[in-house]
């Protein structure tokens, strides 16, 4: 007998058939013998509908009452999934966050857990029953309903599944696990069988959105087994998903590249003709954090004549703003040159733990797209990924270049 917490996304609860069947795969595993708790959220759309009704009323929503809003839709899924298990015959309850409670701080919109009480679900476990808890949510010490940031039901599904100590912590999808790239880029990307903490974290962070960041965080910290898998494959047809794994598997010879992330959302601005003394970098990005802009790439540029040119990448979504700050109160400030934008670029990266032990994965990198005739624009390095910044007409090209370059295509030997 195991322990096992269930993460249904919003996909597979889309409407009452969709939420029967996930009944069922639960029954299986019920008969099975296992422990299950089940996490959910809410009919995909939902949560979009709910903070577009909230921006109808108020431009920026006050924060408390978007959560109160926004954490309706986790219960309208739970209710009826412990409907339908009960009427399969199956011992169900629902909970919602507060109800197990699921302590956060109180940074409404993007609260983080600080406990999980797991004594009342022990208890209904015990009982025989399967418990089925509202994701994305928690409750703070005050009592008000906290969220935990978009996507945040993989975070509670993980954090659940730490707290009860759970034998396997199985994300349901509509995608049957993480693949080498975005298959409708390059139809020859392949499902990885596994995949590390560490490279998740790259690939989530990078732009592959099968994961909320968070959750891969949680993952590797609290070392929960965590599976990625499809709630969209038929009966006797399931395959094991894509398992991520705490370390390197040491007895098997690692692919140097598991795979090629890449984020459209990007922007790039340049100072130009700064001046080349201490203090500028604080200046310009002082500015940036103080408006809450991340900053994700940084080049400065060799200095001359006194000079020099520096250009980060922001989200693109914040581009004007960033734009606005570097214009008005920056320019002047220090007496840079000029300001430069370009909010047409994308990042491609090719993440791999294999990278740490073999020499020569930037050039080969570098050498594939300029094969191709792709300017890189940036490049970051970390020890498991090499980003580079191309301009965002090349995005499919490169990705499919390097794909092939580093073999992902191919099933390993
Ligand atoms: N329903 C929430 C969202 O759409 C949380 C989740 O699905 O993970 O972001
Ligand atoms: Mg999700």
């Amino acid at each position: 007998m195991a322990l096992i917490v269930q993460k249904y996304g919003g996909t597979s609860v889309a409407n009452v058939e969709r939420i029967r069947a996930v009944a069922e795969r639960v029954a299986k595993f019920k008969m099975l013998g296992h422990q299950v708790v089940v996490v959910l959220s809410a009919m995909s759309g939902e949560t979009n509908r709910l903070i577009a009704l909230a921006k109808d009323i108020q431009a920026r929503p006050d924060p408390r009452e978007l959560d109160m809003l926004v954490s309706t839709g986790e219960q309208v899924t739970i209710s009826l999934l412990a409907m339908a298990l009960k009427d399969l015959g199956l011992k169900a309850k629902s909970y919602t966050g507060g109800q197990v409670r699921i302590l956060t701080d109180n940074a409404f919109t993007k609260a983080r857990i600080l406990s999980i009480d797991e004594g009342n679900m022990r208890r209904d476990l015990d009982s025989g029953h399967v418990i089925v808890v509202a994701g994305f949510q928690g409750v703070d010490a005050a009592g008000n309903i906290t969220t935990l940031g978009r996507g945040g039901s993989d975070t509670s599904g993980v954090a659940l599944a730490a707290a009860l100590k759970a034998d396997e912590c199985q994300i349901y999808t509509d995608v049957d696990g993480v693949y080498t790239t975005d298959p409708r880029i390059v139809p020859e990307a392949r499902k990885l069988d596994t995949i590390t903490f560490e490279e998740m974290l790259e690939m989530a962070s990078l732009g592959s959105k099968v994961l909320q960041i968070r959750s891969v965080e949680f993952a590797g910290k609290y070392k929960v087994k965590l599976r990625v898998l499809s709630s969209f494959e038929e009966e006797g047809k399931e395959t094991p998903g894509t398992l991520i794994t705490v370390e390197e598997d040491k007895t098997m010879e690692q692919p140097i590249i598991s795979g090629i992330a890449f984020n459209r959302d990007e922007a790039k601005l340049t100072v130009l003709g700064v001046p080349d003394r201490p203090g500028v970098a604080s200046q310009i990005l002082g500015p940036i954090a103080e408006a809450n802009i991340d900053v994700d790439m940084i080049i400065q540029n060799v200095g001359h004549d006194g000079t020099t040119d520096f250009s980060f990448t922001v989200n693109r979504g914040e581009y004007g703003r960033a734009l606005k700050i570097l214009e008005e109160q920056i320019k002047p400030h220090i007496g840079a040159r000029a300001i430069e934008g370009d909010n047409k670029i994308c990042k491609v990266s090719a993440v791999g733990v294999g990278m740490r032990s073999h020499p020569g994965v930037a050039s080969m990198m570098f050498r594939s797209l300029a094969e191709e005739g792709i300017n890189i624009q940036m490049i970051s390095t970390s020890e498991i990924k090499i980003s580079v910044v191309v301009d965002e007409k090349y995005l499919e090209l490169a990705v499919r270049v390097l794909h092939q370059a580093f073999g992902l295509d191919k099933a390993p030997a």
